[in-house]
């Protein structure tokens, strides 16, 4: 059996592997194919899918939008997209500047609560354009602010703590466009995070190809419950780990192992539609 893992962060938001380390990672755990879906940036993805060839690992370039619907933080998975297409790079690049002044603000918040932490410790921390609170959080930790990342989040990063600041959100129908113009495939992530699986028919209409059914925080209960909204709507099926790098200890890559029948469905549906788009 052939599995993949279609949902990594690296170093180019806020995970901590670099594309290399990341691709030795899903080699070392068997992975055959895997997808790369940093925050707000595709700018890893050549580099990954160059480390993937010489490891004979099939690579998906992706990315991972923030969108809302109906008042609802959701997350879009984008597919397949064309890295260089110019519509999306201007739009990330604008969501990447807007993360930017969230974290000057997130900083100003703390210095109002006294604590003392400057935004260029963490850009430089971050060293990425897609910074964000996880950025912050391990800013707080190495200036001993905070003793770790759940303390930071706990205290002042979580929504609605005293540091925190809503994040811009384009439409859930405006995330899928930008991504089907792109040649992608959108794809709902882990939606047993969201709450909010009354808005599936809503996105579903605008479009939405799949359903990330299979998620470390999903429980077996909740990926069957995915597995079935993916069947009632014909859904693509997928799923991923969702790592950001060492997590107490180890890295979830691989904890999530998705069927490679999946990644073919997938890559036949991005096929037919780039087919359509040019007929
Ligand atoms: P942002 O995109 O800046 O709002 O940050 C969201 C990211 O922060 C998520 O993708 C996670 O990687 C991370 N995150 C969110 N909540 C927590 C938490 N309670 N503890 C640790 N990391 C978190
Ligand atoms: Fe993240
Ligand atoms: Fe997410
Ligand atoms: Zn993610």
């Amino acid at each position: 059996m052939k599995f993949a893992d279609l949902h990594l962060h690296t170093q180019f938001s806020d995970g901590t592997f670099s594309p290399e380390e990341l691709v030795a990672q899903a080699r070392l755990h068997g992975l055959a194919a895997v997808a790369l879906t940093d925050h707000d940036t595709v700018e890893g993805c050549a580099r990954a899918a160059m480390a993937s060839q010489t490891a004979g690992i099939e690579f998906i370039p992706g990315t991972e939008l923030t969108a809302e619907q109906d008042g609802n933080e959701l997350h879009v998975l984008g597919y397949c997209l064309d890295t260089q297409n110019p519509r999306l790079l201007a739009e990330i690049a604008h969501f990447q500047s807007v993360r930017q002044n969230r974290i000057r603000e997130m900083v100003a918040r703390l210095q109002a609560l006294r604590v003392p932490l400057e935004a260029e410790r963490v850009f430089a921390l971050a060293n990425c354009r897609s910074p964000g609170r996880p950025h912050v959080a391990r800013a707080l930790v190495e200036a001993r602010l905070c003793a770790n990342l759940d303390e930071a989040f706990e205290r002042f990063l979580k929504k609605n703590r005293p540091a925190w600041v809503p994040k811009f959100k384009m439409s859930a129908a405006s995330a899928i466009e930008l991504i089907h113009q792109a040649g992608g495939l959108a794809v709902l992530a882990h939606p047993g995070l969201n709450h909010c699986d009354e808005i599936i028919p809503t996105i579903v209409d605008a479009g939405l190809d799949g359903i990330e059914c299979f998620h470390t925080k999903h429980s077996v209960a909740a990926s069957q419950h995915y597995l079935g909204i993916a069947g009632r709507f014909n859904l693509l099926v997928t799923g991923g780990s969702d790592c950001h790098g060492y997590s107490k200890g180890k890295p979830l890559i691989g904890s999530v192992r998705l069927p490679f029948e999946h990644v073919e469905k997938l890559r036949q549906r991005a096929a037919e539609r780039n087919s359509e788009a040019v007929a």
